[in-house]
């Protein structure tokens, strides 16, 4: 039987590349290919950004309670559908079968219908101006006008939920969007791109262009009619896309890397609850999230204790097929993701790293015989200038560090070239304040993690990230400020 292909969704209908030219898609949990997708070229590119020109006038002239209309009746499509696409995202991608249900779709959802309220709720400012000695009186109030025609490009670790985070507030506003998602976990995108043929979305409003980055996404990258680039990916990729936007003066919001720090004091609450969500903010995902906690600070005088039932956690988390709803972690999402991991986690040994549990690869048999999985790993004993506490790994690794005081966990959690997120285990409320003003990152999480209202703004610092995704943050992005200044005279 031939494996199925998806499509590129361009000017509205559903178009097989230019060049006839195909990439492999493989199911992380067995290793077989299952799907192709389009391996683009500039070509389909130019197609996209021309259909995404053509609608761009009408569809920034529709009324915004129609463009919320059209995404409220995507994300109830989605909805709808949801068992189908956690399968499809976890098939995929490897991640659990129950985690893309429980988080990656309803997100996706969310991220549609929080979009279309936003933008009926949304307003401009207006200053007014006195007459003065030197001028009238005045008002001046702001227009936020669509940019054109805009690029998203997104990862492939949270693949429909990130994708649905940058083209939902596109549409808002009033853009037309060439998307790309990852070409490592196309599937999702690709039925959402049907879906919005369902919906009703007009013609060229939202194009889905499938292929590698430096192929299609370099021709995004490059398209001088795209007015603005919103990616997320990782920090290389970031630096490449800012070094090509600024020669023409494009905006771009870049979503890159971390090396995010978990920190633990003695005084924390280390309920069974909160422990669980500590070894979560490491281990979710296979810890192929931006926002996991792989650097773990945890006070000396509690180190100890601390680690003995940390560790038992974590060697109690199940590695298994993904579509078993006893797995805790699932396959890393392809064959170079996985070489990569376990070639940090054989560095950390050399740099004289303990490894306290996991540590390997794991062989499933069955279905899984061929999958790409690692068990969750904990290092300790490197110091917080060794490369692995320095470098992304992107996987099931956590490093324990101990420190003695606030100062020293303060230094240690910002000795990083990365800023994105960092959390902090403490009851002491002044301690907590302090150190979120301190803390060199873009989202300090007290007590939580990966706790999300979709109205703040999110994004990193440093070689995390420039500029920053949601709520009205997500809006101002996507949509130019023009003032405009009405003199009206003295009063007589
Ligand atoms: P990546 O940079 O390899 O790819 C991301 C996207 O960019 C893909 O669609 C890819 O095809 C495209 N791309 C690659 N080269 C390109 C080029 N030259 N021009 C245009 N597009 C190009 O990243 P990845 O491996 O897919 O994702 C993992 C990375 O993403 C990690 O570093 C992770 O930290 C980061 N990430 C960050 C956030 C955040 O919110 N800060 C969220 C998720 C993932």
């Amino acid at each position: 039987m031939p494996t199925p292909r998806l499509a590129n969704l361009i000017d509205g209908r559903l178009q097989a590349p230019r060049l006839d030219t195909w990439l492999d898609v493989h199911e992380p949990a067995t290793g077989q290919v299952f799907m192709q997708c389009p391996d683009s070229t500039a070509a389909d590119v130019a197609a996209a950004v021309d259909a995404a020109g053509r609608a761009a006038a009408g569809w920034a002239g529709t009324p915004i309670e129609q463009r919320a209309l059209l995404l409220q009746r995507l994300a109830d499509l989605v909805e709808a559908r949801l068992e189908e696409f956690a399968a499809l995202e976890s098939r995929d991608s490897g991640k659990p079968l129950a985690l893309a249900r429980r988080l990656d779709i309803p997100r996706a959802v969310s991220n549609l219908r929080y979009f279309a309220a936003a933008i009926i709720g949304w307003g401009s400012e207006s200053h007014a101006m006195e007459a003065g000695s030197t001028g009238s009186a005045a008002i001046n109030y702001t227009l936020r006008q669509p940019l054109g025609v805009v690029g998203c490009i997104s990862p492939w670790n949270l693949p429909l939920y990130l994708f649905s985070w940058k083209i939902a507030p596109a549409l808002a506003t009033g853009n037309t969007v060439v998307a790309k998602p990852s070409e490592v976990t196309p599937c999702t995108a690709a039925l959402l791109g049907e879906l919005s043929i369902e919906a009703g979305f007009p013609p060229g409003v939202l194009n889905i262009v499938h292929g590698r980055g430096p192929a299609a996404g370099q021709a995004i990258i490059d398209h001088p009619q795209i007015r603005a680039i919103s990616f997320t990916g990782s920090t290389a990729t970031g630096a490449r896309i800012a070094a090509a936007a600024a020669a023409q003066f494009k905006k771009v919001s870049l979503e890159m890397g971390g090396k995010n720090p978990a920190i633990v004091f003695a005084d924390a609450d280390l309920s069974d609850a909160n422990l669980d969500t500590i070894v979560r903010s490491g281990f979710a995902n296979q810890g192929e999230v931006c926002l996991c906690g792989s650097r773990l600070l945890v006070q000396r005088s509690i180190y100890d204790t601390f680690r003995q039932r940390y560790l038992a956690r974590v060697q109690a988390l199940r590695v298994g097929d993904p579509r078993d709803a006893g797995s805790d972690l699932g396959a890393m999402v392809s064959r170079t993701h996985y070489d990569k991991v376990l070639g940090c986690i054989e560095q950390a040994r050399a740099e004289g790293g303990r490894v306290l549990c996991g540590g390997a690869a794991v062989t499933l048999h069955g279905r899984c015989a061929g999958g790409w999985f690692i068990a969750p790993t904990v290092i300790e004993g490197l110091p917080s200038a060794a490369p692995t506490n320095q470098q992304e790994i992107f996987g099931p690794v956590v490093t324990l560090i101990p420190f003695e005081d606030e100062a020293e966990a303060l230094a240690i959690a910002n000795d990083s070239r990365y800023g994105l997120a960092a959390s902090l285990w403490t009851r002491d409320l002044a301690r907590a304040h302090r150190l979120a003003g301190r803390l060199d990152f873009g989202i300090v999480w007290i007590n939580c993690w990966l706790l999300r209202d979709l109205r703040t703004p999110f994004g990193g610092t440093k070689q995390s990230g420039v500029g920053r995704e949601g709520g009205s943050e997500a809006l101002h992005f996507f949509t130019e400020p023009k003032n405009v200044c009405i003199a009206y005279g003295a009063a007589p």
